[in-house]
């Protein structure tokens, strides 16, 4: 007898699409991404739970929601990742070298990017706008729920409707999350951090914010309200009450072979005083250099960031920035000496950091923009705004 190894196919295993709804033919159309990272799974059991939920709750579905399952062999595994992090892989570049790449080739994540962004690609063309975007993850540390979003104002809008905490600016810190790429293609796209990896309530959070998305986009209608305040008062008390913004101070960066521990009882949004030890790295102590507030320190092996630091955005700092936008006064910008159009689109800048160095940083966030470095004399500001497929959404309640 002759023996041979069956490959089976990871479908087999584990489907991609975790559920979907809808008849493509009217928008709005939703993505929700679960176990992105394969030990996260909080957001792949909500998922489940709501389209279980979906069948006997008595709701009119006028739009599509799909649910999308992340990385399967690392979610196997109960790993973050097999061979790289499947969150930190898509940039532009990136992409095309994948998509052109001999699969037998390709890595564990690069044919779960390859499938993933098939797929999506797929139901864009097929399904109706506006389009949303929700990548559901936990983290390692004990942690309010919360939503990251790239800063273009349809996120801003959007995320506000959330009673839980929003922090901006973190894709200038990491380099090729899912959800940049679908705000590189104009799209509201929210991260929504529901707890810890193995809390219970990660997944009751998870199930809350994703029937919050339905209705506020208006996927589902429900014929009796008051399930949607049962969940807004459930997501406000996991939050305590906060629900402003924050944006990104800093960012401990790991190196693959570092030695990294964060010494215990650290929490994300915890005020921290100015000289608290907070971890070891390399067998160096790491303290605070000023009074700040913590972000996501990292209580797993696998990962690139040990911790962030982030401060609240004053309102007054929001409105402005809203009505600087608004009238597009980064158009005056490259009046300044050291500015200019990185392209003829607009969509970025060139600081020379030499002639420029003076404009604070705070000036481009205000106006939008996210800085990248090319060299060690110029920096390339993105900017969010320009990006943003904001008639897609003008005729949305929210916006
Ligand atoms: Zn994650």
């Amino acid at each position: 007898m002759l023996s041979k190894t069956i490959e089976v196919p990871r479908t087999k295993q584990l489907d991609r699409l975790i559920g979907k709804i809808g008849d493509k033919k009217e928008g709005p159309t939703v993505f929700f991404f679960g176990g992105i990272h394969g030990n996260e799974m909080a957001g792949v059991k909500a998922l489940d739970l709501v389209f279980e939920q979906l069948g006997t709750e008595t709701v009119s579905i006028q739009g599509n929601m799909l649910g999308i399952r992340g990385n399967l062999p690392a979610q196997i595994q109960g790993k973050r990742f097999i061979d790289q992090d499947l969150n930190r892989m898509w940039t532009k570049k990136n992409i095309a070298e994948i998509l052109s790449k001999q699969t037998s080739t390709q890595n564990a994540e690069e044919k779960e990017l390859f499938e993933i962004y098939q797929l999506v690609s797929n139901c864009v063309e097929t399904h109706s706008p506006p389009f949303y975007f929700i990548d559901l993850h936990t983290t390692s540390s004990k942690t309010l729920p919360f939503i990251t979003i790239n800063d273009a104002m349809i996120n801003r809008s959007f995320s506000s409707l959330f009673p839980v905490p929003i922090v901006l600016g973190i894709e200038e810190y990491l380099e090729g999350p899912l959800l940049s790429h679908m705000n590189q293609e104009g799209y509201v796209s929210l991260g929504f951090e529901s707890g810890q990896h193995v809390e219970e309530s990660a997944i009751d959070n998870a199930v809350a914010f994703i029937w919050l998305v339905l209705t506020y986009t208006g996927v589902v209608v429900p014929i009796d309200h008051s399930f949607k305040k049962v969940y807004f008062e459930q997501l406000k008390n996991a939050a305590q009450g906060i629900s402003d913004f924050y944006e990104v101070l800093h960012r401990h960066a790991l190196e693959e072979s570092d030695n990294f521990q964060m010494l215990p009882g650290f929490e994300s949004f915890k005020e921290i005083e100015k000289g608290t030890l907070l971890a070891r790295h390399n067998k160096k102590k790491i303290s605070t250099e000023k009074d700040s507030m913590l972000f996501m320190p990292l209580y797993q092996k696998q990962g690139e960031e040990g911790f962030f630091l982030i401060k609240q955005i004053p309102i007054w700092a929001l409105k402005l920035s809203k009505f600087l936008r608004r009238m597009r006064f980064d158009n005056f910008l490259t009046l300044l000496p050291g500015i200019r159009w990185k392209d003829s689109k607009k969509e970025s800048l060139e600081v020379n950091v030499k002639i420029a160095r003076f404009y604070a940083k705070a000036i481009f966030h205000l106006l939008g923009y996210r800085n990248h470095a090319i060299d060690k004399n110029h920096i390339i500001m993105q900017n969010r705004e320009r990006k943003a497929k904001n008639s897609m959404y003008t005729n949305e309640w929210w916006f």
